[in-house]
């Protein structure tokens, strides 16, 4: 039996992680669960599942949590350090679906006792990206990519020369406001950046969609993952979300990897890597969807694409400070202190005052650092918000 992990479990991508195990539970030993705020789920989870472990993130809700698996024989734990201690609990696999920067411990921990880390937390990558691959590289371990534009890459590089390779374009469906007029943006609620055209996802990295603050990530992390350089990596706005990603090489083919809108089919790639096995996920009718859509993306409508060129030229801790910095504007969005369009504002003042400060640069990666600069720039950030609003 496989001995499988999953962090996040509760979200969107935790779900769905659930789901594919419990389809062949004979396969898997489930080690540790973690969620959050959402301890009903995670005890009912962590019982389907006979997991090891179930760990939520916040200590206050260690005792609900302890109530609801009273008698189970499952362990319980709370609070970050507990969710980084379950990570270094032996497993063959891993996946990471946490949302934000708070994924990066628990993934460094899967990676030092040697799991396969399918990674679907995009963050850890923006933040302390060589960190993360010497840590693999260290430990002999792997890190798989969950993240749908990344594993349309890495599916369409199988068997290729990397050298070959001419440039990487990764798709965008553009979000709730693509066709909004750009003086309309300033007015856009949380609730209408939370209604993705395409995707069911975690509230978070719908509303990243609407800003594209979802799509500079995964520039960023485009660049972390296979090491192209920036001028390789291109965003083009698809709004049929049909194509996840194109690889270009040097005879002038393009690959493109195309798939039904269904978060199922990275995890499943992940999850049975490096074989192909069946998943339960839509068979694409090409007929009736007829026709697929490109556009160049507008960067006086997405400025954050521009910030994520901006932090891949600068290096250093610059993914830490504009994670950091992105998390902090996005809670003020969502708590509806700053508009929609000012959340590239604090996140490009942070940037500019941390780079003059010399605060974004090092030789060395170290996680000390990364989280010093993460903490240093969400303070930044949020009095930058609080003066806007
Ligand atoms: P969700 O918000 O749906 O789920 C997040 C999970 O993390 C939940 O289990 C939540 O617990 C838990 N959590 C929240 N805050 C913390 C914290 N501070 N510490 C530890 N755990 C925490 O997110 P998604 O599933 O949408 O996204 C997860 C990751 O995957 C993100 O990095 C996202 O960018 C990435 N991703 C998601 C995709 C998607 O389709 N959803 C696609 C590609 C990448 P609880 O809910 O119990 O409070
Ligand atoms: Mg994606």
């Amino acid at each position: 039996m496989r001995r499988v992990s999953i962090f996040g479990a509760t979200g969107s991508i935790g779900e769905n992680t659930v789901d594919l195990i419990s389809r062949a539970p004979e396969e898997y030993q489930v080690v540790a669960l973690s969620g959050g705020r959402n301890v009903a789920r995670l005890a009912e989870q962590a019982i389907a599942l006979n997991a090891e472990i179930a760990v939520t993130c916040y200590s206050e809700c260690k005792q609900e949590l302890a109530a609801r698996l009273s008698g189970t024989g499952i362990d319980v734990g709370a609070g970050p350090d507990a969710i980084a201690e379950a990570a270094e609990r032996p497993a063959d696999w891993v996946m990471s679906a946490i949302v934000g920067a708070a994924g990066l411990a628990p993934g460094l921990a899967a990676l030092e006792q040697g799991a396969t880390l399918a990674l679907a937390n995009k963050e850890s990558l923006v933040c302390a990206g060589a960190l993360l691959m010497e840590t693999a590289r260290a430990h002999g371990a792997q890190v798989l990519p969950v993240d749908s534009e990344h594993s349309a890459v890495a599916q369409a590089l199988v068997g290729e020369d990397i050298s070959a390779v001419e440039r990487v374009i990764i798709t965008a469906s553009g979000g709730a406001f693509r066709d909004w007029p750009l003086e309309d943006l300033p007015k856009a609620t949380p609730e209408q950046a939370a209604k993705h055209p395409n995707w069911d996802m975690g509230l978070r990295i719908t509303v990243d969609s609407a800003s594209m603050f979802n799509k500079s990530l995964e520039l960023i992390e485009t660049r972390e993952f296979f090491g192209f350089d920036p001028s390789r990596i291109e965003v083009v706005v698809h709004p049929q979300s049909l194509i996840h990603a194109l690889v270009g090489f040097n005879d002038g083919a393009l690959m493109a990897h195309v798939g039904p809108p269904d978060m199922r089919h990275a995890i499943g790639y992940a999850l049975h890597y490096p074989d192909r096995r069946h998943l339960p996920v839509e068979r694409l009718d090409l007929v009736k969807i007829g026709r697929l859509d490109f556009r160049e993306p507008c960067e006086r409508r997405w400025p954050a694409l521009r910030l994520a060129r901006e932090v891949m030229r600068s290096g250093g801790v610059s993914g830490a400070a504009f994670n950091a910095a992105k998390e902090v504007a996005l809670d003020a969005f969502l708590a509806r202190q700053i508009r929609f369009t000012d959340m590239a504002a604090v996140v490009e003042e942070v940037l500019e005052t941390m780079e003059r400060d010399g605060a974004l640069k090092c030789d060395r990666m170290r996680l000390d650092h990364v989280m010093e600069t993460d903490h240093l720039a969400r303070k930044r950030a949020a009095e930058v918000a609080e003066l806007i609003a």
